[in-house]
């Protein structure tokens, strides 16, 4: 059995949700359908989760919002014109978001929640309702009547282990079920939302609780590619990747696949297909456990930028025992969350996401690095990118740290901070924001060979 995932591109317009049901009906072992919200039909296009935020947070500070709402309507509507269904579904989605903004605001984030999962849960209901329509045995079920449940962190759920049980019972059932992603309910029965682009960590869960054989996940690309394609021109398709590559080409700045949804995969040991609902018959990309190493030490390369870092020299820090452990607590005080620390004898970097970081919480930060620590100096530098060089290759393979520094040297690039301490399967380069395209340019041509950069 497979469970199958469409993100909102490949369910933007009718045409695109025709796309899916032939894709569906395709293969007989796709049986568990889990829809996003319809998402942009050209680049400038609004998400209809987007809408839905707008929408909710106008109606907290009780302005109109009525263009909003008819907006979010159109976008269905105009889906289940091209589909030809009747407008009792239309009528029916109207009336759901009606009472739903009209409902209980006494918590405003419980009502956020609420309107924004509404653009999944409608979409699941008219996506049924289409294939129905088309003569299939189809139903809409929804989270709560299945039992995902998460924990009560809005926007940031996490899935409570005993859904897992309960999800399994979907496997009785007869017929392809068409389920909402992006959300699950808590104890107390609220709404509850993933992290953004959700519905991936949805589509893991059911995998994991009906032990799925294959997580197909259909977006709007061929595969996942080696480099980011707008920093070098056709780049190749990565086939196969195993999770941990994955995960750091993700957090590298990947945005194929959610991070957060290979986990419930991971742990029940299911391969993820990527592939491309405007075109189903490209192999994609699989995300399995193990791979054989048929290509080099490097698999792909992920960039990304808005770090800074906290660089603190204290002469003979190596000998205070404690050290590390204060920079952290402060850093834990101003609720900030690090990436990585690099040190060195005498010094030791704390790389963070710059967009928490304001002016103030930095004098701040300063000032008690200098007096907590007693440092000689504190200094804050922010434009930083990040690259990672990725694959499992690497462990075996000598001369990886050197390819890459040469290739960087010769691109005339200044590195600013290496890392390769803790992971196998990675290696990071910080560099400054203005030369990271032509770092990742330089990184692919050494280690893909025929390339075409920009
Ligand atoms: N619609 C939600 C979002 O835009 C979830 C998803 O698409 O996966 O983040």
């Amino acid at each position: 059995m497979k469970v199958v995932k469409f993100g909102g591109s490949s369910l933007a317009s009718g045409a695109q949700v025709e796309k899916v049901y032939h894709i569906v009906v395709s293969d007989p072992e796709r049986k568990i359908v889990v829809v996003s919200a319809p998402g942009k039909r050209y680049p400038e296009d609004i998400k209809v989760t987007d809408l839905l935020i707008s929408c909710a947070k106008k109606y907290l500070k009780g302005e109109n919002a009525q263009d909003l709402v008819r907006t979010i309507v159109s976008r269905y509507q105009s889906i289940a014109e091209e589909l030809y269904l009747s407008n009792a579904i239309i009528a029916k989605i109207t009336d759901d978001l009606l009472t739903l903004l009209s409902g209980d605001k006494s918590n405003p984030a419980s009502f956020i929640e609420a309107v924004k999962a509404s653009g999944e849960d409608n979409n699941a209901k008219l996506i049924a309702a289409f294939f129905k329509h088309k003569g299939l045995n189809a139903e809409y079920v929804s989270p709560k009547e299945a039992g995902l449940l998460v924990s009560n962190d809005p926007g940031n759920a996490r899935v409570l282990p005993e859904s897992y049980k309960r999800l399994a019972k979907l496997k009785n059932k007869s017929g392809i079920i068409v389920f909402p992603g992006f959300f699950g309910y808590s104890t107390n029965g609220d709404v509850v939302t993933f992290s953004r682009s959700g519905s991936d960590i949805t589509g893991s869960i059911l995998a994991n609780g009906v032990q799925a054989d294959l997580y197909e996940n259909f977006t709007d690309v061929d595969a996942v590619y080696a480099v980011n394609p707008h920093i070098v021109r056709h780049p190749k398709e990565i086939r196969e990747l195993t999770y941990r590559e994955m995960r750091e080409l993700s957090y590298g700045g990947f945005s194929v696949f959610h991070d957060e949804a290979l986990i419930p995969a991971i742990r029940a040991g299911i391969p993820v297909n990527v592939k491309n609902t405007n075109n189903p018959e490209a192999p994609g990309t699989k995300i399995v456990n193990t791979r054989k190493n048929k290509n080099g030490p490097v698999v792909g390369i992920a960039s990304d930028e808005g770090f800074c870092s906290i660089y603190v020299s204290k002469f003979l820090m190596n000998r205070e025992i404690g050290f590390g452990r204060k920079i952290l607590l402060i850093l834990e005080e101003f609720g900030l969350s690090f990436e990585h620390i690099p040190s060195g004898i005498d010094d030791l970097t704390v790389i963070l996401r710059e967009n928490q970081m304001d002016e103030k919480t930095e004098k701040s930060i300063i000032e008690r690095i200098y007096t907590d620590l007693d440092a000689d100096e504190v200094r804050i530098e922010h434009g930083l990118a990040l690259i990672m060089i990725v694959g499992e290759g690497m462990r075996r393979n000598i001369g990886t740290a050197a390819r890459a520094s040469k290739a960087l040297a010769e691109a005339h690039v200044n590195i600013e901070m290496i890392n390769q301490g803790s992971s196998e399967v990675s290696m990071m380069f910080g560099v400054k924001e203005p030369v990271e395209k032509k770092a990742v340019q330089a990184l692919y041509q050494e280690f893909f060979s025929e390339v075409l950069v920009q």
